[in-house]
């Protein structure tokens, strides 16, 4: 470069940077957009409203949530990723979407490693396995045994495919040996009512959503995902204890940026999440609903992007292993 095109783009670069701080100051100007892939009113909207409010209040600027819901989430994702990276588009991504999605899909329209910006993690949702409430299937003993004996007339709702709700019952499915009929809605929310109308067999919610199901005695629990039994699901064996040794997962969450999100706009929502999770009577009524609160290191926009980054890995494992396929 010669030296006065090198003095010409530093000049340039000097002047967009000072552009932005002058933004930043009086950033969020606007309100912010939060995409959910997923149909209101399922595990995933409900998360996602809670933090969005409480970080709003921080931030002194109103947080909007889209539900755009499709294909295990994947759509609503590749709509953040192509969105303008000015810090008021975010993704609410997950596991499936965000981790397990590009050993699932042959042709996936983002890479959530490289197209994102990771802002904040929420904490982790176990899952509990239920059933409708007149079900024949009292225990998750009685619903493998039914299993084996019928291959492929078990059938189980999810989110969609590439969703936890999926993702989860392939795997026990996996490793229970048998052989479940997946069916898929457009969230968690569609799959309950399915579920509570008889009309599949089973699903794995997360505890968030499937906690006023159960106080309503419109669906059963015969099984959790955590590794220890849990106070708020009474008589609930962990899978993992006895059923399916080692059987143990939860749901993860984060806040994404599209690629390129100005540092300092990431920093502002992350520090507002934090400054709401400072509220001790926030965080216990989340831990009431089985939400898994973390050490205050892994909620940092380093922690989630080392965690995506992981999963991403962690997952091509998995879904080989587990034989876990898109149809
Ligand atoms: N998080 C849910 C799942 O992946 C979907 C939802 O929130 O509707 O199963």
């Amino acid at each position: 470069m010669q030296p006065s095109t090198f003095r010409r783009a530093a000049v340039a670069l000097a002047a967009a940077t000072l552009a932005f701080a002058a933004q930043a100051q009086g950033y969020p100007a606007k309100p912010l957009t939060w995409i959910v892939p997923f149909a209101a009113g399922g595990p995933t909207d409900a998360m996602a409203r809670d933090i969005a409010q409480r970080t709003s209040t921080q931030l002194g600027q109103q947080i909007i949530i889209e539900n755009t819901p499709g294909a295990g989430g994947t759509i609503g994702s590749a709509k953040a990723a192509r969105a303008p990276a000015d810090g008021y588009t975010f993704l609410v991504g997950h596991m499936g979407y965000m981790g397990a999605a590009p050993s699932l899909y042959k042709k996936l329209a983002y890479d959530p490693v490289k197209d994102f910006d990771a802002v904040f993690r929420f904490p982790d949702t176990p899952l509990v396995l239920l059933v409708g409430k007149n079900s024949p299937y009292k225990t998750a003993e009685d619903l493998i045994a039914h299993g084996q004996q019928n291959p492929g007339k078990l059938n189980f709702g999810n989110a969609g495919v590439g969703s936890t709700s999926h993702l989860v019952a392939a795997l026990f499915a996996s490793r229970a040996k048998v052989e479940i009929t997946s069916v898929s809605y457009k969230g968690a929310a569609p799959a309950m009512t399915d579920l509570v109308a008889g009309q599949v067999d089973a699903m794995f919610d997360q505890t968030n959503t499937a906690l006023p199901q159960l106080a309503g005695e419109r669906v059963r629990a015969v099984a959790l995902t955590s590794d220890k039994a849990m106070p708020q699901f009474p008589g609930v064996p962990p899978l993992g204890q006895k059923v399916i040794p080692g059987f143990e997962t939860a749901t993860w969450y984060g806040i994404y940026a599209p690629k390129g999100t100005p540092r300092e706009a990431i920093q502002k929502v992350y520090q507002a999440y934090t400054k709401a999770l400072a509220d001790k009577a926030w965080t216990d009524k989340m831990a009431a609903q089985g939400i898994r609160m973390l050490p205050d290191d892994q909620y940092t926009p380093d922690a989630l992007a080392k965690h995506t980054a992981t999963e991403v890995e962690r997952w091509r494992k998995v879904a080989a292993e587990a034989r876990i396929s898109l149809d």
